[in-house]
């Protein structure tokens, strides 16, 4: 978890159940993407074994709200003037073509603003391919609007990455992040079953 220090308060939960407004916008409202496409912020990648087990493709999402100071890929952020619009049959088609790989991780920009999308290349993934699938996010687990379309993608990953990049956290030796607040949340069906 992020050190006190590090978080805006007005991201912390509110006890008593109420939505909280900074979070939800981080991914909710989705982004304005038309039915059966995805916004990619570069090529898909493949034999990747930085961020996560095994050989892994590697999939780019445009747009992220969050806003890290320090962000190693800021031309992520914008939701509509940079990234390449494709469909979700060519991203199947593409994962289809590839060979040897274990599974595939989502990475940006924030992968839980295009969750309908990639809950389609997930269940994909798991269904036709047999792979394992990650995701990174710049939210905190805990803060993820149960009811949002975010959640609903969360509950189909085998693990996810979360929290944001915190520049005085940043440690070089972590395996797969970037900095000391991020967890891998090993997943089953949303529920956390271990933790790195
Ligand atoms: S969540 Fe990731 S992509 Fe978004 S600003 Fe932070 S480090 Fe950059």
């Amino acid at each position: 978890m992020p050190a006190k220090g590090d978080l805006d308060p007005s991201t912390v939960a509110d006890p008593n159940g109420k939505r909280n407004r900074k979070t939800n916008i981080l991914c909710e409202p989705q982004m304005d993407v038309p039915e059966g496409h995805i916004l990619l912020s570069g090529d898909l990648e493949h034999d990747s074994i930085v961020n996560g087990p095994g050989l892994r493709a590697v999939l780019w999402t445009q747009g992220c709200r969050q806003r890290c100071p320090g962000c190693q890929n800021p031309e992520t952020w914008t939701e509509t003037e940079a990234g390449a619009l494709v469909t979700i049959d060519k991203v199947k088609e593409e994962l289809r073509a590839l060979k040897g790989q274990s599974g595939i991780t989502y990475c940006g920009g924030e992968p839980l603003l295009q969750a309908k999308a990639l809950l389609e290349i997930t269940k994909f993934c798991h269904e036709e391919l047999g792979w394992n699938v990650w995701s990174f996010t710049g939210l905190i687990y805990e803060q993820i609007p149960r009811d949002s379309d975010a959640w609903k993608l969360v509950e189909e990953l085998d693990a996810l990455i979360d929290g944001p990049f915190i520049m005085s956290q940043r440690d070089l030796t972590l395996k797969f992040r970037g900095s000391r607040n991020q967890r891998i949340l090993h997943l089953d069906h949303g529920k956390i079953v271990s933790e790195e």
